[in-house]
């Protein structure tokens, strides 16, 4: 048995994690390298007694378990790997797993989070050596329990891991670009949302949201900065996952002026299709836009956060301290993006929305959340897909930006 839990308390290491956690400094830049292990397969089968999932993997793993629930995860950390599973086995309902998602959670962590349907409890979890045909291989076995015996390990998995995790020396973030003496440009932070173990939505083709709206991102950054004028923070650059808050912190961490979120969802209705821009709002202006805002507060929950050692987020709080010139300033940052964008894509039906996108809930930074389309239509998906079309979104994109900053700035006179 290689999942390492010694029972140790570490209560200092906790608060350290936690100032850590609440402080949220990581590091969002940096490589993934193609010497990691790889995980090239999943495989999972389901016994009278048990359901089995069995991962081949290039090199022996250390790993953790721990779970939790509402929903029902069993969330499997290893160190940073390279995922390369067939098509087949990306995600599958066996039994009481309702799925699975995977990808880089943090530089040095990968993850595995397994959805359950009903409780279930770790009945084993071990490496097998290499022998015949196989190589190492991870087993977790499944089997049916009840959920007081769930919350029950859920609680104690937490604890060994809080008490497990060596804190990392994380690097100090870079000094805030608007600290510069002489550097005047506007600091503006782009958001591509989603990333490592969160896919985002998939698109007809399969393909992951995570990675359309990175693309779209790296493009406008380009735009922007080859325009002058500007220095502009991704809140990441790589397929990592990054927590809601932090995205945040990023950002003001940066001294941005604006901040914009990327998506490009998924909806039931597939004929939904266009362009769509998003403030932030503690009554959403329709249903759509609660559903969606919903889904996109997910993004922790469906990277398997465990949020029972942090502060609880206080939103309503946050709302209220949302200053009057922010809100005022987001409504006319959208306002600019839908009139500069409305020529030249396809918009949906009133595309100035609002709902309760935890991501926007920076009290201080004008901040907007925009969909480019629906992954769920396939002209759409097709249409984003396509290079010189992100290219013409992120130019219409950087348009509204320059723009809101000209208006502001006669504002000002
Ligand atoms: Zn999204």
């Amino acid at each position: 048995m290689r999942g390492v839990f010694a029972p140790l308390p570490a209560f200092c290491v906790m608060v350290f994690l936690l100032i850590v956690g609440l402080l949220g400094i990581t590091q969002p830049v940096f490589a993934q390298s193609g010497k990691d292990p790889v995980i090239s397969n999943l495989r999972v089968g389901q016994h009278p007694d048990k359901i089995r999932l069995v991962l081949d993997m290039s090199n022996d793993l250390s790993f953790t378990i721990f779970q939790l629930p509402d929903p029902y995860r069993i969330v499997l950390d290893l160190p940073q790997v390279s995922f390369d599973l067939p098509k087949t086995a990306r995600t599958r309902s066996v039994g009481a797993v309702g799925g699975w998602r995977y990808g880089l959670f943090e530089p040095g962590t990968s993850r595995l989070v397994i959805d359950a349907k009903a409780p279930v409890k770790v009945a084993a979890a071990f490496v097998l050596p290499p022998s015949g045909d196989h190589g190492h291989r991870l087993v977790l076995d499944l089997a049916p329990t009840d959920r007081n015996a769930f919350m029950v390990a859920s609680k104690a998995s937490i604890e060994r891991r809080m008490a497990n995790r060596t804190p990392r020396v994380r690097p100090t973030p870079a000094p805030n670009p608007p600290a510069v003496p002489g550097d005047d440009r506007r600091v503006v932070a782009i958001d591509p949302g989603h990333g490592g173990v969160d896919p985002g939505a998939i698109g007809v083709s399969k393909v992951y949201e995570k990675d359309l709206v990175l693309k779209v991102a790296k493009t406008l950054k380009a735009e922007l900065e080859s325009r002058g004028g500007y220095n502009v923070v991704l809140t990441r650059e790589s397929d990592v996952y990054i927590q809601l808050r932090e995205r945040i912190a990023i950002a003001r961490r940066a001294g941005a002026e604006i901040f914009i979120s990327l998506h490009a969802d998924s909806i039931d209705d597939k004929d939904l299709r266009g362009l769509s821009v998003y403030t932030l709002s503690e009554n959403a202006s329709d249903e759509e836009a609660a559903a969606l805002a919903t889904s996109e507060n997910k993004s922790d929950i469906i990277a398997g956060m465990d949020f029972s050692t942090e502060e609880p987020v206080v939103t309503d709080i946050l709302i209220d301290l949302a200053q009057r010139r922010t809100m005022n300033l987001s409504t006319r940052l959208a306002n600019t993006v839908v009139e500069e964008m409305g020529p030249r894509t396809r918009l949906l039906n009133r595309p100035r929305r609002s709902a309760g996108f935890a991501v926007l809930k920076a009290p201080d930074v004008p901040s907007v959340l925009i969909e480019l389309g629906f992954l769920s239509n396939t002209d759409d998906e097709k249409s984003l897909r396509n290079a010189a079309k992100q290219e013409q979104l992120a130019q219409g994109l950087a348009d509204s930006i320059d723009r809101f900053f000209v208006g502001m700035q006669s504002a000002r006179r």
